[in-house]
């Protein structure tokens, strides 16, 4: 398929770059392009060349699909064209309306002048890949806006509109009218004035605050906290140096190996990894690309606590009318006072006006009254976690709810198929499990119960990108992917604290690895009593499965974490500093004497060993089971839901990284201690690409 447009308005050649949807420069665009440009520069009609896209994008960048290791090196590779056009001997001009981002930007660096449309978005993301721009963007975009400004944009892979670049040597023109009109203008005066024509490369960089520019960036960034960022934004820097210290053809030698070197790092894999996985989640194996979609006009939301607020929010925020109902009157009040606090808290910080409170506020219906949902196309329950409870409500909702409605459940664990063989409808019944706070939280795991519709899933799907939300398809199961992982993760860190480990070590060990919090200092957080009374409901249904736990003898103490002052540490009043606590060192003593325990030297690494593993294998169960579609789904619920550090790229990511055959000799060791067996039993699936020499992201690509 051609992926460019050339024509000619007399003397000017117009190329259109049309390669949707962003007109990404994978080798077809290149080699179109390369071809068109050289047509013209042969044609001696042709005075000047304008290099466009389409409304949208002039180019999103580079195709990264592309990306498998080493930069792509098919000719013509980017710089070949960008070299093609900025050496032309015709002016050539680029005409940007749309994203205009990295390699995009860098061809149009390539041109002799631009011209931009206001609302063109403009930048040098490149860094959020863990990677730099590696098509002479640190060498150019420093010599027309200027060091600081360009350090800032490539460090922090800023996107901006062309209208804040006006004051820089950037854009010849930015207007508001035809932008191929008015670059065919600028091409011909350009052409008018004759040869040479100025190249980026040659413009001298006169910043007499250069080094002190540097060095202001490296303290800055020596203080960052994104680790999984932090080596390209290094990278970033010094490359960027290079346009002060270096001849241009230097510092793009330079460049070229710091990006080479990038290419290869953990964190950027990590971080490509994370961007496809993203991407991967909206394909749904069995479900036709045709299939329907139903009109979601109205929301129902049924409890206006905690999550019923967030998921309400979520709604009015996407413009979405929402009915809010609730058990009683003092609730239906309190909840909805909290949503519009959060509204003008959001406002006297300046990320909305006062104008939107009023306006999302006025797109809220509070009532009392279950019947005001029978025109709600989509109703979610986020009532008490009871299964009684929902099970009544999910009867009234089939009696009042029109036909057509979906009916979803918020639920955190209880069983879906349940709930909707409680209706005579279960084939539009499903779980919309938002995480807290719903609002502001990405993840939304959808659970697709066994007689869920598509119709009723792609259309959750499509009502999840609507609110902004990363949507993850999980199955029917205790817990879902998230919280039956995280069982096992918390199980794991409680399991080191039995054996020896102080709470501290293995909270530590985990905020070392990368999680912002440690499991137990997020439990204190979370409130002890939460898992002590989900246990207790546990040892009542099944006694013989039950086993003494550590963190029920802190609760009967009444620790309960950060709300009463104490949990696996003590906190200061209104503070929330986790400090370590000779007390709860007792109650884990005794409670490890009472269990025969000695306590043994527990080191740093076997804590990630454990955590993690404890993630990795569960996460395997749930693959085979059929939870999770894939193993890269499994990463963007952690990613987005449990903040698993990013520089890891997610449990299931990391478990290749660190290679399956050394996850398996770990579980296989923690198994063959005294009682561990069950609970260690390595999952089937990794013993058998372990067998094959498998790596979990080859059986993902095999089963695609
Ligand atoms: P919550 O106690 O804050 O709110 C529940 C609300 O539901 C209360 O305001 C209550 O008055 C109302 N309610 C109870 N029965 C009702 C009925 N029959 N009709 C109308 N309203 C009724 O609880 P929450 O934390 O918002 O949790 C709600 C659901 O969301 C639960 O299923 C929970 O498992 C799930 N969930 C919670 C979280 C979280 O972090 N809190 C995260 C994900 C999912």
């Amino acid at each position: 398929m051609q992926t460019v447009h050339y024509e000619t308005r007399d003397d000017v050649a117009v190329i259109h770059m049309n390669r949707p949807p962003v007109n990404s420069l994978g080798h077809p665009l290149r080699k179109d392009l390369h071809e068109a440009i050289a047509r013209a520069l042969a044609d001696a009609s042709v005075k000047a060349l304008v290099v466009t896209g389409t409304d949208k994008a002039f180019s999103g960048g580079a195709d990264i699909s592309e990306f498998g290791g080493p930069l792509p090196s098919t000719e013509p590779r980017l710089a070949s064209v960008i070299e093609q056009m900025e050496s032309a001997d015709k002016p050539i001009v680029a005409a940007i309306s749309g994203i205009c981002l990295g390699g995009g930007l860098e061809l149009a660096l390539g041109a002799h002048e631009r011209v931009a449309h206001v609302q063109a978005r403009i930048g040098l993301p490149e860094v959020k890949l863990g990677i730099l721009p590696g098509g002479g963007g640190t060498q150019r975009l420093p010599r027309l806006v200027g060091l600081k400004r360009a350090l800032t944009m490539i460090t922090e892979g800023l996107i901006v509109r062309a209208s804040t670049l006006s004051d820089t040597r950037l854009f010849a023109q930015v207007v508001d009218e035809d932008i191929v009109s008015a670059a065919i203008q600028t091409a011909r005066e350009l052409a008018a004035k004759g040869a040479p024509y100025r190249r980026v490369r040659d413009i001298d960089m006169d910043e007499p605050n250069a080094q002190a520019i540097l060095d202001e960036c490296r303290q800055k960034l020596a203080g960052s906290k994104d680790k999984a960022m932090q080596l390209a934004q290094q990278n970033c820097l010094e490359s960027v140096a290079g346009t002060v210290n270096l001849p241009f053809s230097k510092g793009l030698e330079q460049e070229r190996a710091l990006i080479n070197m990038l290419m290869e790092s953990s964190q950027s894999k990590a971080l490509r990894h994370i961007f496809f996985a993203e991407r991967a989640v909206t394909k749904i194996p069995g479900v036709a690309a045709d299939t329907p979609i139903r009109d979601i006009s109205r929301v129902g939301v049924i409890g206006a606590g905690t999550m019923g607020g967030g998921i309400a929010m979520s709604m009015l925020n996407a413009g979405i009318p929402v009915t809010l109902v609730e058990a009683t009157q003092q609730a239906l009040d309190r909840g909805v006072a909290i949503i519009e606090r959060n509204y003008e808290n959001t406002a006297s910080k300046g990320r909305i006006t006062a104008e939107d409170v009023q306006k999302r506020m006025a797109l809220l219906t509070p009532s009392l009254a279950y019947e005001d949902l029978s025109d709600a196309d989509l109703v979610i329950e986020a009532v008490f976690e009871d299964m009684d409870v929902k099970k009544s409500v999910f009867g009234k909702l089939d009696a009042i709810c029109k036909s057509g409605a979906i009916l979803a459940s918020n639920t955190s664990y209880l069983n879906i198929d349940e709930l909707a063989a409680t209706t005579s409808r279960p084939g539009d019944v499903l779980g919309l499990h938002f995480f807290s706070p719903a609002n502001v939280m990405k993840l939304l795991e959808i659970v697709r119960g066994d007689k869920t519709s598509n119709e009723v899933l792609t259309t959750c799907m499509s009502l999840a990108r609507r609110i902004g939300k990363i949507a993850v398809v999980a199955g029917v199961c205790d817990g879902f992917i998230g919280n039956r992982m995280v069982a096992r993760y918390t199980a794991a860190a409680h399991g080191l604290v039995v054996q020896g480990a102080a709470p501290q070590q293995v909270d530590q060990a985990l905020e070392a690895y990368g999680f912002s919090m440690g499991p137990l200092r997020m439990g204190d957080l979370a409130g002890l009593d939460i898992g002590y009374a989900t246990r207790k409901r546990y040892k009542a249904s099944a006694p013989d499965q039950w086993y003494p736990h550590i963190a029920d003898d802190l609760v009967e103490q009444g620790r309960l974490g950060q709300k009463s002052g104490s949990g696996w540490y003590r906190y200061e009043p209104g503070n929330r500093q986790a400090i370590p606590d000779p007390q709860a060192e007792e109650i884990i003593r005794q409670f490890r004497q009472r269990l025969g325990v000695s306590p043994r030297v527990v080191t740093d690494e076997e804590v990630v060993a454990r955590c993690v593993g404890a993630l990795i294998n569960e996460g395997a169960r749930i693959l085979e089971e059929g939870i999770a579609l894939r193993p890269s789904d499994i990463d963007v619920v952690y990613l987005n839901g449990y903040a698993f550090p990013r520089q890891h790229g997610g449990p299931m990511f990391y478990a290749d990284q660190i290679g399956l055959d050394k996850v398996l000799a770990d579980l296989q060791r923690f198994c063959s201690e005294p009682g561990a067996k069950s609970w260690w039993q390595p999952a089937s699936l990794i013993v058998s690409l372990v067998n094959e020499s498998k790596s979990l992201s080859q059986w993902q690509k095999e089963r695609a």
